[in-house]
């Protein structure tokens, strides 16, 4: 039986899939393992079953044994493996897509509609107590007729985009290559971000975080928007320069920000929290029990899919 490091606890049912198919060494406090606590307890072993909260840069990579196969990384974003230092020493790393999509979504137009209905405000509120309904009281923006820009129309942008649509929403896209008609589903492409931030009242940021995506919303691009839109961002904190949009926010550039993910989390900006319009969630996109379990157990079948064929459909590097 194949020797895995689980670096994070997993819901029972996967442990206990995890059981019957190799030797794991499972994380049951669920501490948080420093980068050379990774290295160490991965001796001996031939795979790690690794989390987004895992950072396997180029030096912590170069560092692991040499009987280490395969990364299996428990999330469809890859952004805290170095791929090249993995594949340089010959480890192969996986991801498992498709499992999270509709949970995501749920969450993308979850930031869309708190985003633009003031729903951190209205919760304040309604705790607070006090409030006095009237005709002006928290008016927010209506979905229906409003253009939603989707930077990264992939698995999960499409179904937000559908969502979206069913809502009343005018869907507009940016990917590096335009889709096919059926997968556009009446959505327009535009073919480089200034043209889509440019339509976008609101924007849903889906794409991974790379090199190239990374502070796509920065000083600059955020001009590009109408004055008062809106920016969601379910898929990598990355992506965000803080400074630029929190500064843009103040001076209702932008209405509102939805925000599930974050640069340094869980210690996101602090002028996030001084932002009344800022909706913020703590990285829930894929958190339901039927989609972590779906999850893991993709993680694991990875590695049971590589150790039993040399490869792996879900290898991303
Ligand atoms: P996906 O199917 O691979 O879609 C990514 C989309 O982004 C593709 O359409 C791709 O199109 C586009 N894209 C990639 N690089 C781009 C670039 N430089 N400029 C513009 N568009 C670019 O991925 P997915 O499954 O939808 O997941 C998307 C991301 O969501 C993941 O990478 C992950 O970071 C994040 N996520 C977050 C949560 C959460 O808990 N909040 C949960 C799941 C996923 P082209 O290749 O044509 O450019």
């Amino acid at each position: 039986m194949k020797k895995i490091l689980i670096t994070r606890k997993l819901i029972k049912d996967s442990e206990d899939k995890a059981s019957k198919i190799f030797n794991p060494i499972f994380n049951t406090n669920d501490e948080l393992y420093s980068q050379s606590k990774v290295i160490d307890m991965s001796r001996g072993c031939d795979g790690i079953l690794t989390s987004l909260t895992d950072k396997m840069d180029k030096g912590t990579i170069s560092k692991l044994p040499d009987t280490i196969k395969i990364i299996s990384n428990f999330a469809v974003g890859f952004g805290n493996i170095d791929l090249n230092a993995a594949k340089e020493k010959g480890i192969a790393v996986t991801n498992t897509p498709d499992v999270l999509s509709d949970a995501t979504a749920e969450i993308g137009i979850l930031l869309i509609l708190g985003a633009c209905r003031r729903a951190s405000e209205g919760i304040q509120s309604a705790k607070d107590g006090g409030w006095k309904w009237s005709a002006d009281y928290l008016i927010g923006k209506q979905l229906t007729g409003t253009r939603l820009g989707v930077l990264g129309m992939g698995r999960i942008g499409q179904k937000i985009a559908r969502i979206a649509k069913s809502l009343g929403m005018v869907i507009h896209y940016h990917n590096r290559s335009k889709l096919s008609e059926d997968k556009e589903n009446g959505a327009t492409y535009h073919d480089n971000i200034k043209s889509l931030f440019s339509v976008s009242d609101v924007l849903s940021i889906c794409c991974p975080a790379t090199k190239e995506t990374e502070n796509m919303i920065n000083k600059e691009t955020v001009e590009y928007f109408p004055k008062g839109a809106v920016i969601t961002n379910v898929a990598r904190g990355d992506i965000v320069d803080d400074d630029a949009l929190i500064d843009a926010l103040n001076r209702r550039k932008i209405y509102a920000a939805g925000l599930d993910v974050y640069k340094n989390e869980p210690n996101l900006n602090p002028g996030y929290l001084k932002i009344k319009s800022a909706f913020i969630l703590p990285h829930l996109g894929s958190a339901t029990k039927d989609t972590r379990i779906a999850m893991a157990n993709l993680a694991i079948d990875n590695i049971d899919e590589f150790f039993n064929t040399g490869s792996c459909v879900n290898k991303v590097n």
